[in-house]
């Protein structure tokens, strides 16, 4: 942490050293003003791509056209940027030009927020010229120059604002809202991935529900490049927090203990089952978390998981109190018990878990058709069958009577109720 920033410090130097003005900038510095854990580090200079790549023994060329080079030190990489100006964003997104100058003033200008528009020297002067240092006191979150025109140049810095705000627990000040209400329209030229991206740090983060507050206050959400599930957006719509503890109000929600629940987001760990408890907070049901995950171009492999929890959770609601165990321990089996250990995680983190599904999920003998002492290619031969979607079906069959213990997990037994299972499918 600490040697981070002295690395950084030490390629600051050897760019002064050689004649070029060098700068710790951006989040590095604001977040150890803060007192925050270092990601990653942010060099700007006066000495062009060229130089920076003559200068250090192991560089990337990986933004050369924006003038960036990254130099690796160690086993860690510093991203060096040359001073730059950028002018003329006509579509919202990037800039038309870029133009290289010698001033880190000017390349401060062009950043987004008061607090990431700081630079540090080698001698550890500060250049703070528009403010930075105030926000981070006051804990606000102000725009370089006019909130809107900012926003228009660049739709994502809207969200960048949010997620900020989110995660320092600062105000967005009066005009940096009303310059997200005002280009909120403008979302719409920014990438899908890079709108996940930032959703998907604030979900991550230490303020999910504050962002999803603010995201789904500001009507940004309506102005996705891919549309989100109707149910999604009127469901953000009706949303209601408890604004005094800032707790996620799951009142539509079947998390938990099928009552009235407080869903607290920070206190689950892991980011997908955050999203999992924030989509079955809105009554999500497994279809409509496939679609919203796909929409934000999530991996498959986190829409998978992601969709499982919310549809379990969905089909546990169908159940009356009284068949809950039962029902809770059909779902186990039927999503396996990844899934049911997921819900579980989500489900701790209501204010009335249902604490007992744990103790269900423990006493089963078994949680997979893998454990059960027979092969579904066993299963085709003794009953003269040939292959077929019938195995699968008649396999999670035989793990419920095993899992209820009405059948022992022995060859011998599983063979006799698969042969009445399957008399009973054909009467
Ligand atoms: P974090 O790394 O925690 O996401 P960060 O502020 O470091 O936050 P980066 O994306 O790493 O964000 O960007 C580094 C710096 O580049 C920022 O601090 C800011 O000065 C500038 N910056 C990044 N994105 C934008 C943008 N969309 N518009 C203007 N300046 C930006
Ligand atoms: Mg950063």
């Amino acid at each position: 942490e600490e040697s981070l920033w002295a690395k950084g410090l030490e390629i600051v130097c050897k760019l002064e050293e050689n004649g070029h003005k060098a700068y710790l900038v951006g989040g590095c510095v604001r977040d150890r003003m803060l007192g925050r854990s270092l990601n990653d580090i942010d060099i700007a200079t006066s000495g062009r791509p060229e130089d920076v790549i003559s200068l250090f023994e192991k560089t990337l060329p990986t933004g050369l056209k924006h003038g960036t080079v990254t130099v690796r030190e160690d086993g860690q990489s510093f991203e060096v940027t040359t001073f730059r100006q950028e002018t003329g964003y006509s579509d919202g997104r990037r800039p038309d030009e870029v133009l290289f100058v010698q001033d880190v003033k000017e390349d401060l200008a062009r950043r987004d927020f008061t607090f990431n528009a700081m630079a540090v020297g080698m001698d550890g002067e500060i250049v703070d010229p528009f403010g930075g240092q105030d926000a981070l006191r006051a804990g606000v979150v102000a725009c370089v120059g006019e909130a809107s025109e900012r926003f228009g140049e660049d739709a994502l810095r809207m969200l960048r604002a949010i997620r900020f705000a989110a995660e320092f627990d600062f105000l967005l000040l009066p005009e940096v809202w009303a310059g997200i209400l005002k280009q909120r329209s403008k979302l719409k030229h920014v990438a899908m991935e890079r709108i996940s991206n930032e959703w998907d740090k604030m979900m991550a983060g230490s303020g999910p529900e504050q962002a999803c507050h603010y995201l789904f206050k500001s009507g940004l959400l309506a102005h996705v490049k891919e549309e989100l599930p109707e149910a999604i957006l009127s469901a953000a719509e009706r949303y209601r927090f408890n604004e005094l503890s800032w707790e996620w109000e799951a009142s539509l929600s079947t998390v938990g203990s099928l009552s009235n629940d407080f869903l607290q987001l920070p206190l689950i760990a892991d980011v997908d089952l955050r999203w999992a408890a924030l989509l079955s907070g809105m009554s999500a049901d497994q279809e409509t978390g496939i679609e919203f995950c796909r929409a934000l171009h999530l991996s498959s492999r986190r829409t998978t998981r992601i969709a499982e929890v919310v549809g379990f959770n969905e089909k546990l609601s169908a159940f009356e109190e009284h068949e809950l165990r039962v029902g809770w321990i059909k779902l186990a089996l039927a999503y396996g018990s990844s899934i049911a250990e997921d819900w579980l995680v989500m489900n701790e983190a209501c204010e009335e878990p249902l604490f007992e599904a744990r103790g269900w999920l423990e006493e089963l003998p078994i949680t997979s058709v893998s454990e059960l002492k027979l092969r579904g290619n066993e299963l085709s031969s003794l009953l003269g069958k040939s292959p077929g979607p019938w195995i699968t079906t008649l396999l999670q069959q035989l793990l419920e009577e095993v899992a209820f213990e009405r059948v022992t997990n022995e060859k011998k037994s599983l063979v006799s109720a698969a042969k009445s299972l399957v008399g009973n499918l054909k009467s």
